[in-house]
């Protein structure tokens, strides 16, 4: 049983008091204290003073590189073992810093890491893997240097041509034990690459299809109107950045309550390191125009940092997101953004709220964050639950 104020993934209640069914994992009940049938006899409390309960944090956008290394070249030739055993350090900052589920939009380890935690064999956030991300050939990660037969076995990604291939792709993901699809619909900014348009909407929409049809939700890394104007087309399930929104292409992905994704933080992070004019461009207007517009027209603006575990977006870290959000959105529509919100991006109907019924994913910080934001910070998280089990990151 859990005592403090409650921040439920939509509303604040002063007072609550949550009753965790240890032995299914599972909430039993939450609410206003004297509202709720409270155990007798043997329950552990925890009850602090001045805490806050939320429900655990969720990035729903972050990669499993284990590398320091910034650029797709290092994320293509770190042996995998080795991405593995950095990967598993970086599950444990993650959970330490209260995420309870991350989903990896690409990476050669994430199906397995995302088995490794569902066994128990190491401590970490649910992984929700995208497996291996679809990518058509001269796209993303496909290093126009090397010959193409190297480039394809190197990259992290399936590389496919045309509406046939892409549903195989897609199968393949699904082979993987992969529990989303994520596709490149555009060029990638980190790649320094122009060309506003990979796939065709003809490819776009048998990979939507084909995912649907496996029950996969699809994230598509996508920016500039046309790269956006196709994805939208296709009805993908998010919109992974987003550069160069319009109030015409806002309105469309409101009316097919598409979800948007703006991985704020990353562009942060990478600032100084990617500096062409070109990328800069984008970036400048991401953080005025394209956000005003998200807000304007209500989006539904998800928090996802795109860390990847490097040297400049560390796992561990990945608040910086629900920060940068805050600043549009104020600090509640950012914790909504990172929790309810988030987990409805993800198809989880169990997960991201402290509900009768739900997982017993929870995180007790000290402070209040509606009032003081960096009450989320790693540091000020005292208690992290997931599915009823206690870990005290900072004891
Ligand atoms: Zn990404």
């Amino acid at each position: 049983m859990l005592k403090g104020n409650l921040f439920t993934g939509s509303e604040f209640i002063e007072q609550g008091v949550i009753v965790v069914e240890q032995s299914t994992g599972t909430i039993e009940d939450a609410g206003r204290q004297g509202e709720v049938d409270e155990p007798r006899g043997e329950a552990r409390t925890i009850a602090e003073k001045g805490s806050t309960i939320l429900p655990g944090l969720i990035d729903t956008h972050v990669h499993f590189f284990g590398t320091p290394g910034p650029n797709v070249i290092d994320w293509v030739t770190v042996p995998e073992p080795l991405a593995a055993v950095r990967s598993v350090r970086d599950l444990l900052r993650l959970l330490h810093a209260g995420f309870t589920t991350v989903r990896d939009l690409g990476s050669k380890v994430g199906t397995h890491l995302s088995q490794a935690v569902k066994e128990e064999i190491i401590e970490g956030p649910r992984v929700i893997s995208a497996s291996r991300p679809l990518s058509r050939t001269g796209g993303d990660d496909d290093l126009s240097q090397l010959p193409h037969r190297i480039a394809e076995a190197l990259s992290y990604s399936y590389h496919c041509d045309g509406p046939w291939e892409c549903r195989k792709a897609v199968r393949k993901v699904v082979r993987d034990g992969g529990e989303a699809v994520k596709l490149y619909a555009s060029g990638s900014l980190s790649q320094e690459r122009k060309g506003h348009v990979h796939f065709t909407v003809e490819e776009l929409k048998a990979i939507v299809d084909e995912s649907h049809l496996a029950g996969l939700k699809v994230a598509a890394h996508a920016w500039s109107e046309e790269g956006l104007m196709n994805v939208v087309e296709a009805a993908v399930d998010s919109i992974e950045h987003g550069m160069w929104l319009t109030p015409e292409i806002a309105d469309r992905i409101k009316k097919k309550g598409i979800f948007y994704v703006p991985t704020l933080s990353v562009f942060n992070a990478t600032k100084t390191t990617r500096s062409n004019a070109y990328r800069q461009k984008f970036i400048k207007r991401h953080f005025a125009e394209d956000m005003e517009i998200a807000k304007q027209f209500n989006l539904k603006i998800v928090s996802g940092s795109d860390y990847f575990g490097a040297d400049i977006t560390p796992h561990g870290q990945n608040y910086m997101e629900i920060l940068s959000l805050a600043r549009y959105l104020g600090n509640a529509q950012a914790l909504v953004a990172a929790t309810s919100r988030a987990a409805e991006c993800l198809g989880l109907n169990n997960a991201g709220q402290l509900k009768k019924g739900f997982g017993a994913d929870l995180i007790i910080v000290k402070g209040n964050p509606l009032r003081d934001l960096e009450a989320i910070s790693p540091a000020r998280i005292s208690h992290v639950i997931k599915n009823g089990k206690v870990f005290t990151p900072n004891a």
